[in-house]
């Protein structure tokens, strides 16, 4: 019987996982058509030629073949020589349907006497640089900003980045990688002195622990899923371990599910630290060699950590995460005693007060028990976006940063970014700019008076979302984007219609530091222009054309990789030809015959390590990773009588992000993402049954949404899709951040919900 929000038609939301293979235990995603006939492709028109390329939605980059025929992208199938082998999920196996559903922008608006009406690109790009011009005129360069999006290609937020903070002069660049994994920067920032994963997939092929921790791979990452799961079919004693605070479907494939409160992560590291140590699985040679320890801004000993992480042991860590202290023994043991463990995260660790904390804890047990450097052993942070690393991560994107890991507020950083734009000393600031919250805030303020956004769509992402979209309505707003409206467009000043996917061409970094080409295989739409196209005339338009000398996709590739190799980030040897050809290729990678490296901070494997010992962390002057020494912080914002539950945010696995891509498309309409998950007693208690419209609301504002009673919750917590424009769950999150790496938590808030009433 189907569910009672599904259509016949279209695909259903059981059909989708049933192509998980969830409801039978068995993975098959590719080839679909292998899958019992359980949902069938629409008919395609035959292909003239097949193209390789690589999947527009997450952060894994599947590789993919993309079939075209007349100007038009008419089918696609995984490609087996790539790291997923051939296999795509449910999203990938949309690329096609994306390009051509309705809502895509197709012309240049601007904003006349309240509406917007159609433009040329003359008029649009000419009145943008004016306001800009103006702005920066009489309000200075910090008057302007960028918000980008790690969905742009490399080439476009490197372009962006040097015209805004080397040609405009403002730090004023951020995006939403702020608020999906600025935590996992500042944790592997800290921890080893420079960013990104040391690990690759492969590793994957070699675990016998997979600790899976605030990601509900399964659905997010579906083919990295897979992965592991090929790894635990073949050798049946690997190990899951799942800690979410949900029973998601991935949980429900683990050997052991610790179901812990939002935001009580850093008490369990903490906890499995002591456990390690008490039963004697702990690397000496590890830690007399290789690591350091630190608590804020003093230095500790491995004595210090020890006493540290006593305060921690399993019984009291058991209360604060709402679990039982076996559960947190068992996997410490299984964590510590396997050949080798790989340990993967995302949001659920990253979207938190104690973002930062949480991911050195991570990081923090890989060290101390030697799980790292070896095929099988590594922490592993996930990206929900395809170019967030490559793209805004390594490029130094963010208002804080500058390419290859560099910081603004170093003054040797600045001098060398500096001369290799071939701009003045002093040029760039040295105070960060405003990261997205702030800038948001400023922008309401009236503090930063023109913002030009692209590819992302923050009225609807931002936490605390009703405060900031007010601020937009002051601000002049220049939004690029593809589809039209969005919950962001609706507020912009001027729409600039932007290609999208393999209407343009352009690199990007997925998770593992694979470089990888996305060709452009058929034209956009309408007027539709590239963002890089955007960028250079808007660059002319406002007197930087002279800085901005590379205008096409490969002629700011080879800048942007000639540049790296002033950095430990080398990839200049990552040619387009080399691109072209090869099926990604994981940096470092120095000179045009090296391979990539798979494994990095190892000498032999890696070529910025050196030395004869087992480990070269050269981000760190003493060549030393950090253990640094979190304690357990009590939720910012409280359940009382008045918000007696805990709301919690995530994604499902059809729907992409804001839905302005995933919505269109015919086949996903039949699944609706707009559902309260509440357990039967509390749904009990509320007096609210199966289908009820219910009004969450939260000391910052309230959204309606469909009962759904679900065993998936624990009693005591809720949980939303963050998808829905129809249902703006933001409205009710909170925009307290992690005060290292300012990303919001969007994980924990304090709601009530109630039955609403015609
Ligand atoms: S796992 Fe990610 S990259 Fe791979 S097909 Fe699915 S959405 Fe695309």
């Amino acid at each position: 019987m189907a569910d009672k929000d599904e259509k016949p038609e279209g695909l259903t939301r059981r059909d989708a996982l049933r192509v998980l293979g969830v409801s039978a235990g068995i993975a098959m995603i590719a080839p679909l058509s292998g899958c019992g006939g359980v949902w069938e492709r629409q008919p395609v028109i035959p292909v003239d030629a097949w193209h390789k390329g690589v999947c527009r939605f997450c952060g894994t980059g599947c590789g993919m073949m993309i079939g075209v025929t007349d100007n038009k992208v008419v089918d696609v199938k995984g490609d087996e020589y790539a790291h997923n082998r051939g296999r795509l999920c449910i999203k990938g196996l949309m690329n096609r349907e994306i390009l051509y559903g309705e809502g895509r922008a197709l012309y240049p608006m601007i904003r006349k006497n309240g509406k917007l009406e159609r433009a040329t690109w003359d008029e649009a790009m000419d009145l943008v640089a004016t306001r800009f011009r103006e702005a920066i005129d009489e309000y200075g360069p910090d008057s302007v900003a960028f918000y980008g999006s790690g969905q742009l290609y490399t080439q476009e937020s490197y372009t962006a980045n040097k015209l805004f903070k080397a040609g405009i002069g403002t730090n004023n660049m951020d995006g939403n990688p702020r608020l999906c994994m600025a935590s996992a920067v500042t944790g592997y920032t800290s921890s080893f002195g420079k960013d990104e994963p040391a690990g690759c997939y492969e590793d994957m092929d070699y675990s016998d622990c997979f600790f899976i921790t605030g990601s509900n791979t399964l659905e997010c990452h579906p083919i990295l899923w897979e992965r592991m799961l090929d790894r635990k079919r073949s050798h049946p004693e690997t190990r899951i371990i799942v800690v979410d605070p949900r029973r998601t479907f991935t949980a429900m494939h683990a050997d052991l599910h610790l179901p812990i409160y939002p935001g009580t992560d850093v008490a369990l590291y903490n906890s499995m630290m002591n456990e390690f140590i008490e039963n004697g699985f702990i690397d000496r040679d590890m830690v007399e060699n290789y690591l350091s320890f630190q608590e804020g801004k003093q230095k500790r000993t491995f004595e210090d950590l020890k006493k540290h992480v006593a305060q921690y042991p399993a019984e009291r860590a058991a209360k604060i995460c709402g679990i039982s202290p076996r559960d947190i023994q068992e996997a410490a043991f299984t964590f510590a005693s396997s050949k080798a463990t790989l340990s993967i995260w995302t949001m659920g660790l990253n979207q938190q007060v104690q973002g930062t904390a949480s991911n050195r804890g991570v990081v923090a047990m890989h060290l101390l028990t030697g799980h790292f450097g070896r095929p099988g052993a590594t922490p592993f942070s996930l990206t929900g976006q395809p170019n967030a690393c490559g793209g805004v991560r390594d490029t130094g994107s963010l208002s804080h940063a500058l390419p290859g890991g560099r910081l603004v507020a170093n003054a040797t950083h600045r001098e060398e970014m500096e001369d290799l734009w071939k701009v003045p000393r002093g040029r760039i600031g040295p105070k960060p700019g405003y990261h997205a919250v702030a800038l948001f805030e400023a922008i309401a303020k009236g503090d930063v008076k023109c913002c030009l956004v692209m590819c992302t769509n923050p009225g609807q992402t931002l936490p605390n979302s009703n405060l900031y979209r007010k601020g937009m309505e002051k601000g002049f707003m220049v939004v690029a984007d593809s589809f039209h409206p969005t919950e962001t467009t609706i507020f912009a000043d001027v729409v600039l219609p932007a290609a999208m996917w393999v209407e343009k061409e352009g690199v990007k970094g997925n998770a593992e530091r694979r470089y990888h080409l996305y060709p452009k295989v058929v034209d956009p739409p309408g007027e539709a222009r590239s963002d890089l196209d955007i960028l250079v005339d808007f660059a002319e338009r406002i007197g930087h054309g002279d800085l901005i000398t590379a205008k096409t996709p490969k002629d700011v590739w080879d800048e942007w990789r000639h540049i790296s190799a002033h950095s430990k980030y080398n990839f200049e040897g990552i040619t387009y030809e080399r691109l072209q050809k090869e099926r990604g290729i994981l940096w470092p990678c120095p000179t045009e015959d090296h391979p990539g490296t798979k494994r990095r901070y190892i000498p032999g494997e890696d070529p910025m390590a050196h030395g004869g010992g087992r480990f070269d962390f050269y981000g760190k002057p003493d060549g030393r990773a950090t253990v640094w020494l979190d304690s357990h912080e009590e939720p910012v914002d409280p359940y009382t009588d008045e918000f007696p539950l805990i709301f919690n945010t995530g994604r499902i696995l059809e729907h992409w992000h804001t839905m302005t891509i995933t919505g269109p498309v015919p086949e996903l309409q039949s699944i609706h993402p707009d559902y309260l998950e509440i357990h039967p007693h509390d749904a009990h208690h509320f007096n609210i049954r199966e289908g009820d419209q219910v009004i969450v609301r939260s000391r910052r504002g309230e959204v309606e949404l469909r009962a759904k009673l679900s065993l998936v919750v624990r009693p005591g917590m809720v949980f939303a899709t963050m998808h829905s424009a129809k249902h703006l769950v933001n409205q009710v999150t909170h925009d307290v951040y992690d005060p290292f790496s300012k990303q919001p938590a969007y994980k924990r808030c304090a709601v009530s919900v109630r039955k609403k009433t015609v």
